[in-house]
């Protein structure tokens, strides 16, 4: 291991600083800090006054390093990261494209990162502009009404989207609703939010083909389920064909029809779930809309609703009348028989986020969609293509458990020749000593052998035939040395780990290492 890979602490000697200041340093306009008698700290024009109570009695243990020993060291960690920028990022159902640099100035310039969220109405129109027309460009995307931009990520988009959906029923007094149905094929987060939100999860079975079986859903439909959480193309990347049929069901039963949008990258400029009959979605802006994600945010999920369901979004809304963007709470419209009574949040669902959400992740899709103009109608399409030409280019070696047109990702369920016993798990292993990022791997659970791929549109015909060069290089790797393949990575920092006992016991503390 090289001196600056190990943990900053390790590297540390007694006595070493990285630069230090004069004792009686001074602030701005020249008056002292002072260590007062009764041992509280007070830095005197910043009116900060510690009480002692509060104060560590033992100095805080801390590394002690020279700078040049810091900028190394995290130079070095910085090296050993992969992104976006440093490869090819195939990993199913996340959408790892390419994030323009232009999003990320606009967003940073002090006129947006330097608003304070108290600021008054007044002083942030420009904001509320944005956040307004970004609304109406989401709805024009997804064939919606309208949008909230406040929740914070997918999940809480979900949450929020079942909230407008109880809300719904309940206004209208029909208070058996309190079941949703989830295909088995459904991202993790979906029950999860039913579950959050008070609601009973139904299950609803897979076709072979991974689509809905719609024969089940007949049988699950009455008056207690309250919708359907779906998403199209569904996990496996195919499209939902028979979605018109499924949300006429629905519609019939009473139920509302929710769309998982977080990969709504397929369906840009090539169909919107508000034509196909849902009635509420969401969308990661931090997938779609060109925020980088991964490391956990900051992240945004727009939920839309149809016209009948607008009343019930969160407040506040961004509204616009005579001129001028407002910030506000929804009124009671419809007589109601809600539970809460007359609270003061009228027909919306409530609240789902401090202030207005993430704003910056808001810029950043609002600079992606105004960048890309009329051109983000070659977006879907050309992500759809994308996946197709490397899942025809793969499938003499790896096998294909649905055989059909994939939208944006697909999934192979482990190489086409098994008597190797070199499992999916070896091959992504072994993609990393050839500088690739792994597919998503194990998921969707329909196949044991799962392996996801999703290239995006931001990739060049070069990157994806090298890519498809190396898969074919590890499957004849898998026949030719399978011991090789089981044991990869062989060029990474570090090998292959024990990803139980990372899980179970992890090391937190530095000093258990030392
Ligand atoms: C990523 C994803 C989510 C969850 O989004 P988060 O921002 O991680 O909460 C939900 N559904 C699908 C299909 C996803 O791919």
């Amino acid at each position: 291991m090289k001196y600056y890979d190990k943990l900053i602490f390790e590297i540390s000697r007694s006595g070493r600083v990285g630069y230090s200041l004069p004792k009686n340093w001074s602030t701005d306009n020249g008056q002292q800090s002072t260590d007062k008698p009764d041992g509280s700290l007070s830095i005197v024009n910043c009116q900060l006054s510690i009480p002692k109570v509060l104060l560590r009695e033992t100095p805080a243990e801390l590394p002690e390093v020279s700078e040049l020993d810091v900028v190394r060291h995290y130079t070095n960690v910085s090296n050993k990261n992969f992104g976006v920028e440093t490869g090819f990022y195939p990993l199913g159902s996340c959408t790892m494209k390419y994030n323009p640099k232009i999003n990320e100035e606009i967003a940073h310039h002090p006129a947006f990162s330097g608003l304070h969220p108290l600021q008054n109405e007044e002083s942030v129109q420009g904001a509320l502009a944005i956040y307004y027309h970004t609304a109406r460009a989401l709805s024009e995307l997804t064939g919606l009404a309208d949008f909230t931009l406040t929740p914070f990520a997918g999940a809480h988009g979900e949450l929020t989207g079942l909230m407008v959906m109880r809300q719904y029923h309940l206004l209208r007094g029909d208070t058996k609703r309190t079941r949703v149905i989830v295909p088995n094929s459904a991202h993790g987060t979906n029950p999860a939010s039913a579950a959050v939100c008070g609601l009973e999860i139904v299950e609803v079975k897979s076709t072979a083909n991974g689509t809905v079986d719609t024969n089940d859903l007949k049988g699950l439909l009455d008056d207690t389920i309250a919708g359907i959480m779906m998403t199209n193309p569904n996990t496996l990347g195919i499209y939902e064909t028979q979605v018109v049929e499924i949300a006429q069901l629905v519609h019939d039963a009473g139920g509302l029809l929710y769309y998982d949008g977080a990969n709504l990258n397929p369906m840009l400029g090539a169909s919107r779930p508000g034509d196909m009959g849902f009635d509420i979605m969401h969308i990661n802006l931090h997938k779609t809309f060109s925020t980088p994600h991964g490391g956990g945010g900051p992240g945004s999920g727009p939920v839309g609703v149809a016209a009948h369901l607008v009343d019930c979004l969160p407040n506040p809304r961004v509204t616009f009348a005579d001129g001028k963007y407002r910030i506000e709470n929804g009124k009671w419209k419809i007589e109601s028989s809600h539970p809460d009574g007359n609270c003061q949040f009228g027909n919306s669902c409530g609240r789902v986020a401090a202030f207005m959400g993430n704003f910056g992740v808001v810029m950043k899709a609002y600079t992606y969609i105004l960048s890309l103009g009329k051109d983000i109608k070659h977006v879907g399409p050309i992500a759809t293509l994308n996946a197709n030409y490397v899942k025809e280019s793969l499938r003499d070696a790896y096998y294909l458990p649905v055989d059909t047109v994939c939208k944006h990702e697909f999934v192979f369920d482990g190489l086409a020749d098994k008597s190797t016993g070199v499992t999916t798990l070896d091959i992504a292993k072994r993609l990393l000593d050839y500088g690739y990022h792994a597919p998503t791997i194990y998921f969707p659970l329909l196949f044991h052998q799962s392996i996801m791929i999703e290239p995006t549109e931001t990739e060049s015909k070069e990157t994806l035939d090298d890519f498809i060069d190396i898969m074919h290089r590890v499957a004849e790797e898998a026949l030719s040395d399978p011991e090789m393949v089981k044991s990869a990575p062989h060029t990474t920092p570090v090998r292959r780990l024990d990803e139980t006992t990372a899980a179970k016991n992890p090391l937190l503390k530095y000093r258990d290492l030392l």
